[in-house]
């Protein structure tokens, strides 16, 4: 490994990967570092070294400011009669101070990546709405908030899924899953809420609306679920889910209210399928 001192400015564009090249004048010193002279035939000829690495470091001392990185060239640039290192990856950094600007572009880059991961946590990888986690860090913000009187939560549940699969693949039935949860979110957007992927064929949307609306915009959205058709090479599908719909008003736990419109979610089934129930109280 060769040595390389550099003046600070430099040293921190290094660091900032802004420069990657360092020019060094030819002088007998850096000659002799870095040819291999041959006489061949009467002739002298000069061979630049291979180098791997190169340490390079500012100021002097033991705690002085150094880097290792990889050289992935060394040229000779006869006009200027320099040698230019061509600096590839930094390996190690020893005695680094952080300047603050560049503090402060790393730390929003770091809030950045924990936004991205978070955002992730809270995400159904195959429909992209939110889970069940993020549902219920939700559910208890939403509780508190001021317009808690118009918390709506609606149980959604594909129905007979499993015939879905069973008769076409577990592969549309992920289309028709990814159908619904379109549906889902774009009317929750629509009734002023989100929707929430629960688990399996189930979804849950926690909507603020007044009553009567919110109903209206339901029904709606299961016609517009029952009207669709998912294309397939034989037969084009056809799903209907029913809903279960409870108010948080009625309610003073956060698991009575889910539970309540899960029961509506029973109820619903054994009328028939493709029903919305209601709890009014
Ligand atoms: P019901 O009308 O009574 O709700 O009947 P169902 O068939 O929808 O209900 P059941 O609970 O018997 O079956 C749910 C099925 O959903 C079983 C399971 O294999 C399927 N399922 C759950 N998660 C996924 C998924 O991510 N992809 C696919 N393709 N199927 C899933
Ligand atoms: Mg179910
Ligand atoms: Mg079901």
């Amino acid at each position: 490994m060769i040595h390389i001192s550099v003046t600070k400015d430099l040293f921190d564009n290094i660091l900032k990967t802004k420069e990657k090249i360092v020019e060094k004048k030819v002088t007998n010193y850096w000659k002799k570092e870095l040819l291999d002279i041959a006489i061949i035939e009467d002739k002298i000829h000069y061979n630049i070294k291979k180098v791997e690495r190169i340490s390079i470091s500012n100021g002097l001392g033991d705690e002085k400011p150094s880097l290792v990185v990889e050289c992935t060239k060394i040229d000779y640039n006869t006009k200027k009669n320099i040698f230019e290192f061509h600096i590839g990856r930094i390996i190690e950094k020893k005695n680094i101070l952080i300047e603050d600007d560049y503090k402060d572009s790393l730390i929003q880059q770091l809030l950045k990546e924990k936004e991205i991961l978070q955002d992730s946590m809270h995400r159904d990888h195959l429909t992209n709405l939110y889970n069940r986690r993020k549902m219920e860090e939700d559910l208890n913000a939403f509780i508190g908030q001021n317009n808690a009187k118009f918390l709506t939560a609606i149980f959604v549940d594909a129905d007979r899924f499993k015939g879905i699969n069973d008769n076409f693949g577990h592969d549309v039935g992920d289309r028709v899953l990814k159908s619904i949860a379109n549906k889902l979110n774009r009317h929750a957007n629509r009734l002023n809420g989100e929707a929430y992927r629960y688990g399996g064929e189930e979804f849950i949307m926690l909507c603020f609306m007044p009553q009567e609306s919110l109903l209206q915009g339901l029904e709606y959205l299961k016609n517009e679920i029952q009207a669709d058709r998912i294309l397939h090479d034989t037969k084009d599908i056809s799903v209907t889910v029913s809903m279960g719909v409870s108010f948080w008003k009625n309610h003073v736990s956060i698991e009575k209210f889910i539970k309540s419109a899960d029961d509506c979610v029973y109820m619903a089934k054994k009328n028939g399928r493709n029903l919305i129930e209601v709890a009014y109280n």
